[in-house]
């Protein structure tokens, strides 16, 4: 079977030289470049360093369709928040098996499509949601999001409003069990973007600890799920490896492969993060003074906080932009706004740049996680162009056989132009 939403990749040799010739295009739309070797080298490094925890993408950090089928090309696993989400990658030809409906509130009419369709393994993490769950997929396993431990530091933090509390273990499990539910193991969120490496593994101690409470009740658990959280791009405060040195020994130390128990994840950012590029244009320019009288410079190019960098308001990222152009002149103080009328929408409240001009680029790397997808089209301005490219090299080891063996007879396999 073909997916034809990948006949717009284009094979090339070299990121930099793709995105430096469509800016010497007539065009100056904003535009993204997404890289999608970028996640195959992802997740050869997730399977080399933590070959036993089973990745289910995080589809809300971007959800764009070809995205998605090259993950589902590498028989990837999905986490998914809504109807929605489930509806997306069910309709990839992915096993409903390969799904976690990991939102621990979901609508009641949202977990009916669920079991309609197959998906039968959610998170909970109150009372409430037991009844509805028994109320409308009865057979669906279950999984306890539990609060991990309060200490930790992420980009943003998820325990305020999920997880359950320790103190309320117990009761949440005796009412699952009153209620003929099927708990099954026990998930985590250590927080998106988290900055310490240790709290997965602090996390995952938890985790054993409601398994053997579990275990005093009854329950045999066989699914951990360590969440997301991984960070997504070079210069992030902490490394994927620094967690994994960590995470690592405490899972085959608390979680032995000799236990039976199936280990998942649930990562966004780490997948997409730097896998794609955003090059905007400068479509205006103001010339004023700083306070201490020097001259100060405010741009405005075509996408902003309204669009891709809503990641600013929602994901608190920061972001610093990049030159394909050389400019060798002085810098100044400068600002850099986005394209809708509100005072709101700035990208760099005061930067050093060098002078640039009306119809210069500017290049915003790492811009692949929780940005496209919460993009509007406030003031009428239209979202950035999305092209795909993948590495030559990566895209010939694409069609090897031995990459491809192991996936789902419903997997479509990438279809691209060659
Ligand atoms: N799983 C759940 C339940 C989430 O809420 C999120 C993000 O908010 C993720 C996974 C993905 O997190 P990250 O992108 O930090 O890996």
């Amino acid at each position: 079977m073909k997916c034809n939403y990948m006949t717009d990749v284009q094979i090339v040799d070299d990121v930099e030289e793709v995105i430096a010739e469509k800016m010497k295009n007539d065009s100056e739309d904003a535009f993204f470049v997404a890289d999608l070797s970028d996640v195959v080298r992802k997740l050869d490094k997730w399977k080399r360093l933590l070959p036993r925890v089973d990745p289910h993408y995080a589809v809300k950090c971007n959800d764009d369709i070809s995205i998605l089928s090259m993950m589902v090309s590498l028989g990837m696993g999905f986490d998914c928040a809504s109807k929605a989400e489930i509806e997306r990658i069910i309709g990839l030809n992915v096993d409903p098996s390969r799904i976690i409906y990991a939102n621990p509130c979901k609508q009641n009419s949202h977990i009916r499509m669920a079991a309609k369709n197959g998906v039968s393994l959610t998170t909970f993490d109150n009372e409430e949601e037991l009844y509805k769950i028994a109320k409308v997929h009865p057979e669906c396993q279950l999984v306890l999001r539990i609060l991990p431990p309060d200490d930790i530091k992420a980009q943003c933090q998820l325990g305020m409003k999920y997880g359950a509390h320790p103190k309320n273990w117990e009761q949440l499990l005796l009412k699952a069990k009153e209620l003929k539910l099927n708990v099954v193991g026990v998930s985590f969120h250590v927080g998106s973007g988290c900055y310490e490496a240790k709290a997965f593994s602090a996390a995952v101690r938890m985790a054993h600890d409601a398994f053997c409470l579990a275990k005093t009740l009854g329950f045999e658990f066989n699914l951990l799920d360590i969440g997301g959280g991984f960070p997504g791009h070079v210069g992030a405060p902490i490394t994927f490896e620094e967690i994994v040195s960590d995470l690592k020994p405490t899972l085959d130390e608390l979680f032995p492969e000799e236990s039976g128990i199936r280990i998942i994840a649930e990562p966004g950012r780490y997948f997409v993060a730097s896998a794609l590029t955003l090059v905007v244009n400068v479509i205006a320019k103001r010339e004023t003074e700083n306070e201490q009288g020097e001259k100060s410079i405010m741009y405005y190019v075509n996408d902003g906080v309204y669009g891709s960098f809503n990641c600013l308001l929602y994901d608190h990222a920061v972001v610093t932009p990049e030159f394909k152009q050389d400019y060798t002149g002085i810098k100044h103080d400068s600002s850099v706004w986005g394209p809708t009328c509100d005072g709101l929408d700035c990208l760099n409240e005061r930067i050093r740049l060098p002078e640039l001009f009306v119809g210069d680029w500017l290049v915003y790397k790492n811009m692949g996680a929780y940005t496209m997808c919460a993009a509007s089209n406030f003031n009428g301005m239209p979202k950035p162009n999305l092209f795909y490219v993948v590495l030559n090299g990566i895209y010939k080891k694409l069609k090897n056989p031995t990459l491809v063996d192991n996936l789902s007879p419903r997997t479509p396999l990438i279809a691209v132009k060659a």
